[in-house]
């Protein structure tokens, strides 16, 4: 990074100047004692036996109630899941909670609601929790951090993907984005966001995953980068099989957004290997009748899309401009 340089939106957005944001800190932080895969979704500590999972995110999303979720809602699950990922069972979550001098009292004891129902939903607890007050001005309503930890007697790694196994997505992507935008521009669309907690589905087919994401901030074009370039494979996505619904592509072209870098909530992707693929699809549809295999892990390096014509397009980590506050 240049000299005088200022932090940018864009740092922010899960692409590739998010990357570079963090390869900053690295630079400073570099010591991480016993902790390993503390690049992936959660950090893994060896208990001997089993293995401590840990991880955090903070929440500042604009809108902070929009169609399926709130900024509550998303804290929670946005953790659970980054905990579930990683092939873990959550077993705790630390509330921290930020507002803003003059914040309605309704709407903060809506959202403790709402964590309170995915708390309840999931079987995860609110182990401990700060809340702050800040003055008026100083923030833009409210901001959750939410950490929390697990326990995983076999790690998923993400770079646990071996050339040959097949690309799963759990559900549909890119409705997060869509709701949430939705709510922003007053545009009429039947699309929820699709903000869940899926530990319960990873419990069940967990066994199964080679590699497992959910495709938050970058959407699945940051994802399958992280773990084709982590696992040293090639990804080939098949566009006859894309997990976008029509309503969600016709909004990323009114406003000029790729698809692929459009965030989920509530949804995982995964590698699978052929042996598999068939026990984790039949149990994956019993919770939703999206997923679906989407593409192949073959020798190389990159992500690509292979066309309706048989053509390879390169699928980049998402470089331009991503949409700031959607988690
Ligand atoms: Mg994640």
């Amino acid at each position: 990074m240049k000299e005088n340089e200022n932090i940018t939106l864009e740092m922010g957005g899960g692409g590739q100047k998010s990357a570079e944001l963090i390869a900053e800190i690295r630079k400073v932080i570099k010591d991480v004692g016993k902790w390993k895969n503390t690049q992936d979704d959660g950090a893994v500590f060896s208990l001997g036996n089993e293995n401590l999972i840990f991880t955090t995110d903070a929440f500042i999303v604009d809108p902070i109630f929009f169609a399926g979720g709130d900024i509550g809602k998303i804290a929670m699950c946005g953790t659970i899941n980054d905990i579930s990922v990683m092939g873990a069972r959550p077993i705790g979550i630390s509330l921290s909670i930020v507002v803003e001098e003059g914040f309605p009292m309704e709407d903060f004891k809506k959202i403790i609601s709402s964590i309170n129902k995915i708390s309840k939903e999931s079987g995860v607890p609110i182990a401990t929790g700060d809340t702050k007050v800040i003055e008026k001005g100083k923030l833009d309503k409210i901001e959750i951090t939410t950490a929390g930890i697990g326990l995983a007697q076999n790690v998923i790694a993400n770079g646990g993907a071996q050339v040959g196994d097949y690309v799963i997505a759990s559900g549909d992507l890119g409705e997060h984005t869509v709701a949430l935008l939705a709510k922003r521009f007053n545009y009429k669309t039947k699309i929820k966001s699709d903000c869940q907690p899926f530990n319960k589905i990873i419990e069940k087919v967990g066994k199964y995953l080679s590699a497992c994401k959910d495709p938050t901030r970058g959407g699945l074009a940051a994802n399958l980068n992280e773990i084709a370039d982590k696992s040293k494979v090639k990804v080939i996505l098949d566009e006859n099989s894309l997990p976008y619904k029509k309503e969600v592509v016709a909004m990323t072209e009114l406003l000029g957004l790729d698809k692929f870098s459009l965030a989920s909530e509530g949804r995982f992707i995964a590698t699978v290997a052929p042996r598999d693929i068939k026990k984790a699809l039949a149990i994956l549809n019993k919770f939703n009748k999206e997923a679906k295999v989407i593409g192949r892990v073959e020798k190389g390096r990159g992500v690509y899309l292979k066309t309706e014509l048989g053509g390879l397009r390169k699928i980049e980590v998402p470089r331009g401009k991503l949409i700031p506050r959607i988690c």
